[in-house]
């Protein structure tokens, strides 16, 4: 937290914040298997959170726009009833999500009827990213103002392999605030987005946030540690975090935005 944004001062009015910690975390909402682009079985990646602890995680495998391993609505049917298996069998709450591509004018991926039928939905810009910054800060906007979507994935595309792009930045987060819609911070190593900056911002702005981890292996599930330290930096507490809830805690978080 030592960055010369005013920890000093809060530090000596007794204001400064307690972080979330790793250990507060109960879940992970993000994360991919081999029925689209991980590289572990659905149930090396549900025993995987079962080891670390978790109550709940969600999978949330592409959706079927990523040509070549998204999945249609008949692979997200088929998905769910694997999953109530394999979570009965390890011990924990697996929720049926997705990562959904937020299409270039903001709509999703999926139809309503398939989003509704999830238990949890992140959408994500994974194309068209060269767009024009007021035309990104729509596409975003609408995809807050979506009933279903609950977390905006990765929100500014940054990272070591990805050409970020540009956004209304205060405009998106208020909206996000407004509409009970979080913000990740994604612990990919590859990604580290939301930056610690912007989710201090964010955070100024009234948002919640999602740390997670994006993994594509059960030995990635551990990068939800990078996303804790962009949100300490940040200076986000557990009361911030949707995945420091309890899993009714999560439920109501979407029942609250789908009853809008
Ligand atoms: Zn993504
Ligand atoms: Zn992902």
């Amino acid at each position: 937290m030592r960055l010369g944004v005013g920890e000093i001062e809060a530090a000596l009015n007794g204001t400064l914040p307690a972080p979330v910690a790793l250990s507060d975390l109960r879940g992970d909402f993000h994360m991919h298997c081999t029925w689209s682009d991980g590289s572990a079985t659905l149930e090396e990646m549900i025993a995987g959170v079962a080891a670390r602890g978790y109550e709940y995680h969600a999978i949330s495998d592409h959706s079927w726009g990523r040509k070549g391993f998204g999945l249609d609505p008949a692979d997200l049917r088929a998905q769910r009833a694997r999953i109530a298996e394999l979570g009965a069998r390890h011990g924990v709450a697996t929720l049926c999500a997705s990562e959904v591509d937020i299409l270039p004018d903001g709509s999703l991926d999926y139809d309503d009827d398939v989003l509704e039928s999830l238990d949890f939905v992140i959408a994500s810009v994974h194309s068209a990213t060269h767009q024009s910054r007021d035309e990104m800060t729509a596409r975003l906007l609408r995809a807050c103002e979506n009933r279903y979507v609950n977390v905006i994935g990765h929100p500014t595309g940054r990272g070591e392999a990805f050409a970020g792009y540009e956004f209304d930045f205060d405009a998106v987060f208020a909206a996000a605030a407004r509409t009970g819609t979080a913000l990740e911070i994604d612990g990919h190593p590859s990604r580290l987005d939301l930056p610690s900056g912007l989710a201090r911002r964010a955070k100024q702005l009234g948002c919640t946030f999602s740390l997670d981890s994006d993994a594509h292996g059960a030995d990635q599930l551990e990068h939800v540690a990078y996303a804790v330290g962009q949100a300490r930096r940040a200076w986000i507490e557990a009361s911030d975090v949707l995945n420091a809830r309890t899993l009714e805690g999560v439920g109501a978080f979407v029942s609250a935005k789908r009853a809008r």
